[in-house]
């Protein structure tokens, strides 16, 4: 698939065939290599608001922000500032600090449905945490996710998974044995009815079902009308939990999440990413019943050394506090919008048949031309056509996913001047197919 770049890559092609020879692939998180799109990967020296910057001196549009969290631009001034402010009193105490306090209150109120709110380091870690106290609490094993929703690496959270393992092509991961693995049920998103079934067959072994509320990790896929309703209806009545995923979600298309975008209300949500400011962390919560039983106040185990780390809480502190401010979201969406008509325009110029889809500043344009709804109408997706695409966009400095099924991002630092520059390069790009 690789196309010559006509930028400059001299060096960090010589530092991936180091990496390679030190890192499996040379990367540390698996869709960073450019398996699906083929090529050269960048290797980033720096970045700064909308902004990447690599090792040969190229620059670039970045609508990937480190897959979501950098909501606010890159190295955000305020956000720095509370870094350095935080570090010079150090790093981390492996005691409570006022900061998680501060933090767990932000997110409560940003959240309602989260009562108690526990802060670790990933979302993975988050999500199996999740997972642990959704068992303990119901007492029973199975759960339900959907195919093409990501939920972090934990063994058997990969079945039918989405993002890298879609991309990689790999249905389900070797070293996760049939055991572990056989308590995990997969549906069609969007797919009520095999849902309704499910529930059916085995409802007394279902401790929760979990989904990202707007799939994010098969490009963005959006719950269809009645979709999240009628989950949290056939749950309620089955005493199985609702888990929300919203580590993509949340605080992204808008500051209380898709729980408050549509109105629903889980049993249990999990956050990550823009909650860090771009350090890691994860989160936790919900009633306060279940999330009782997590150790000491309860039996369901889950710790960590550098949960609720100083440097990560302050910079979700502060990130939190400048999207509180007003006009943030409208503006996103504003922008947002505007990228996704001027893009659409492009491809319907072009005769490039495209089906794009969004949610506030969580975007993916499709290339394929009947309408996407779950795992299976997204993968009809023309990938060979979105590498070209991608490549082309790439050598006109827009970075954008480097693979069909991920979402794009936008952040408070993307200007208009940005956005227009973006659709000028999808004009060129386009043509160019
Ligand atoms: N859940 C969702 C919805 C995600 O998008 C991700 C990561 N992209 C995770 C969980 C896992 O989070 P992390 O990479 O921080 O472990």
């Amino acid at each position: 698939l690789g196309c010559a770049p006509v930028m400059k890559t001299t060096r960090s092609a010589q530092l991936f065939a180091a990496a390679q020879q030190l890192i499996p692939g040379g990367v540390n998180s698996p869709v960073r290599a450019f398996r699906s799109v083929g090529g050269q990967p960048r290797f980033i020296k720096r970045a700064k608001g909308a902004k990447l910057y690599d090792v040969d001196g190229n620059t670039y549009l970045d609508y990937v922000l480190s897959w979501g969290p950098m909501i606010l631009g890159h190295a955000a001034p305020a956000v720095i500032r509370t870094i350095k402010k935080a570090a010079d009193n150090g790093t981390s105490y492996g005691a409570p600090t006022e900061l998680e306090v501060t933090l767990a209150r932000m997110i409560r109120d940003a959240f309602p449905s989260m009562e108690k709110v526990r802060l670790v380091s990933s979302g993975t870690e988050a999500v199996m945490s999740a997972i642990r106290v959704a068992r303990g609490f119901t007492k029973r094993d199975s759960i339900l996710k959907f195919e093409g929703c990501y939920h972090g690496h934990s063994d058997y959270l990969l079945a039918k998974a989405g993002s890298g393992l879609a991309t990689l092509g790999i249905p389900d991961s070797p070293g996760v044995p049939a055991d572990f693995a056989k308590h995990t049920l997969t549906a069609p998103y969007n797919d009520i009815d095999t849902v309704r079934r499910m529930v059916t067959k085995h409802r007394k072994d279902l401790a929760c079902i979990i989904l990202e509320p707007i799939a994010g990790n098969m490009g963005v896929v959006p719950p269809a009308p009645e979709f999240l309703s009628t989950l949290r209806r056939l749950t309620a009545e089955n005493g199985i939990l609702l888990v929300f995923d919203e580590v993509i979600s949340g605080f992204r298309v808008n500051y209380g999440g898709a729980q408050a975008l549509y109105g629903i209300t889980p049993d249990l949500t999990i956050l990550g990413k823009i909650i860090g400011g771009g350090l890691p962390v994860g989160a936790y919560g919900g009633r306060e019943e279940i999330m009782n039983l997590i150790a000491p106040s309860g039996p369901v185990y889950q710790a960590g050394t550098l949960s609720g780390n100083p440097l990560a809480v302050s910079a979700g502190i502060e990130t939190l506090k400048q999207l509180k401010k007003k006009g943030i979201y409208k503006n996103l969406e504003a922008q947002s919008a505007a990228l996704a008509k001027g893009i659409g325009d492009a491809a319907k110029k072009a005769g490039i048949p495209l089906i794009q889809t969004r949610v506030g500043s969580m975007l993916t344009a499709f290339f394929t031309s009947s309408p996407v709804s779950d795992w299976n109408t997204v993968k009809q997706a023309d990938t060979a056509r979105y590498g070209k695409y991608f490549h082309k966009m790439l050598d006109q400095g827009i970075y954008l996913a480097p693979s069909q099924f991920e979402a794009s991002f936008l952040s408070t630092a993307h200007t208009t001047q940005d956005i227009d520059k973006t659709i000028r390069a999808a004009h060129t790009a386009f043509k160019n197919l």
